[in-house]
């Protein structure tokens, strides 16, 4: 069976034969080179140790010794060699107390998450495959290497990883892996919070992110416990086909593949259940509940450790979630004005995705949000006045026409600019003196 090698990862592996070691490339990229995508990056495994890689190429960076991982330049392109090796004693449940070098590639297979990551591959000698991950690969399955609650208990991320891996790839998880990963889920809660994120941002962009969120609410829970609430929770509405969690999933799979959008969608109605109330007529209201995620999310995206512009731009999109968005060039102009481009974009994004996530005799919203949409990059397109900055009177104008230096100045500036955003007057230089002298006198 023959995979397209990389040059570089074709390279590194003659490179270590020609000393007389034996090498494979190993893992996701075998995993994704036989699903027939080209991979992100070919790791190689050896019975070269550390040292013995370092020796071999002209350019290596000593990138995990402890654990046997070297990266060797092969040009510009950087291949990552790690020495065969057994791991043991997991004693935190996060990293082995243990690595030890072996010269078995079937123990150093063994060690890997999912039969589907325990393959290696060799142009002469072939695919390596002791747990039948090509055949849980061609059936689109998961299943945990070895005894899976050990599996999962010397290492809790695997969990989330599994989950990656099932949004990513649409692929189900062996029924024996699923219980396995329900009984030890509570173990994640000791896992760093920087790995958390990167699991479940690998989750949220996932072709079946909806799939996964519906199927794993329990498992989330764990480092999640705010989405509990959401879980079965009726909205007694008409809007409203799905309980607050199942929306949710659904909101997150219909939305676009941007990042912050899609946690955006995780996050935006958590704070339902805590602000639910029931109408005289018997429907459910849920009033103040996009102030009531925006605080959910805040916290959440806190102790996930998201960076400082993430979460203030998805605590804001959560919180203006459910505002109104009138298909109106003034509301595209306010909506510039407030946002800038990219997260009015993001914004219109995340009340489609939570459109299209309502009851079918809802979808109609739609093409109001496409109708916005083309105004706002019409008002782009025409370089349209959404800010300060575009006025075409400044500081110096408003001091000129006599007005007080100080405050006023800015008050007077910002007045013209609310009423060129609402179209009342032109962001035209001589109608904009004039206004500024009316303001001074
Ligand atoms: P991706 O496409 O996300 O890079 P990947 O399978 O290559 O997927 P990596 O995190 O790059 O994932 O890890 C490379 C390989 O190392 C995996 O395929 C798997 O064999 C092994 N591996 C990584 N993390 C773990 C873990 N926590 N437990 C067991 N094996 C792991
Ligand atoms: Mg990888």
């Amino acid at each position: 069976m023959e995979l397209a090698l990389s040059p570089a990862g074709a390279g590194v592996l003659a490179g270590l034969e020609a000393a007389g070691f034996r090498a494979w490339v190993v893992g996701g990229c075998v995993r994704d080179a036989l699903r027939g995508k080209t991979p992100h990056d070919w790791d190689v495994c050896t019975d070269a140790r550390p040292d013995q890689v370092i020796a071999c190429f002209a350019r290596t960076v000593p990138t995990g010794l402890v654990h046997g991982t070297v990266t060797v330049l092969w040009g510009e392109t950087p291949v990552e060699v790690t020495t065969l090796r057994a791991e043991s004693g997991y004693s935190d449940g996060r990293r082995p107390d243990h690595v030890e070098f072996v010269t078995d590639l079937s123990r150093d297979l063994s060690r890997r998450d999912f039969t589907v990551n325990a393959m290696a591959w060799n142009p002469r000698t072939g695919l390596a495959d002791p747990f039948g991950g090509r055949a849980d690969l061609a059936a689109g399955v998961l299943r945990a290497v070895g005894e899976a609650d050990a599996r999962f208990a010397e290492d809790a991320l695997r969990i989330l990883r599994g989950l990656r891996f099932s949004a990513r790839l649409g692929f189900a998880i062996e029924a024996a892996t699923a219980r396995a990963m329900e009984r030890q889920a509570g173990r994640l809660r000791a896992v760093a919070a920087e790995r958390v994120r990167t699991e479940l941002d690998g989750l949220l962009q996932g072709a079946a992110a909806e799939e996964v969120l519906a199927r794993w609410p329990a498992v989330l829970e764990t480092v999640l416990p705010e989405i509990g609430p959401a879980v079965g929770f009726g909205q007694h509405n008409p809007h409203h086909c799905l309980d607050v969690w199942d929306h949710t999933a659904r909101a997150v799979g219909a939305a676009s593949a941007d990042k912050a959008v899609r946690l955006t969608m995780l996050l935006h109605d958590l704070g339902k259940p805590g602000c639910f109330s029931l109408g005289p007529d018997g429907a459910g209201h849920f009033y103040g509940h996009a102030a009531r995620s925006a605080e959910l999310a805040e916290g959440i995206l806190t102790r996930l450790r998201y960076d400082n512009e993430t979460r203030g731009r998805v605590v804001r999109l959560v919180r203006l979630h459910d505002a109104p968005l009138p298909a109106e060039e003034k509301a595209a102009r306010r909506l510039l004005n407030r946002l800038g481009e990219r997260d009015a974009r993001a914004l219109i994004a995340v009340h489609r995705a939570d459109t299209r996530a309502l009851a079918p005799a809802y979808h109609h919203r739609l093409e109001e949000l496409d109708r916005l949409e083309a105004l706002l990059e019409e008002q782009l397109a025409q370089n349209a006045c959404f800010s300060l900055r575009q006025l075409a009177v400044n500081g110096r104008d408003a001091l000129a026409a006599g007005i007080v230096p100080g405050p006023a100045v800015g008050r007077a500036l910002d007045a013209l600019l609310q009423r060129v955003l609402a179209g009342e007057i032109p962001n035209d230089r001589a109608v904009l003196l004039t206004e500024l002298a009316a303001y001074a006198g």
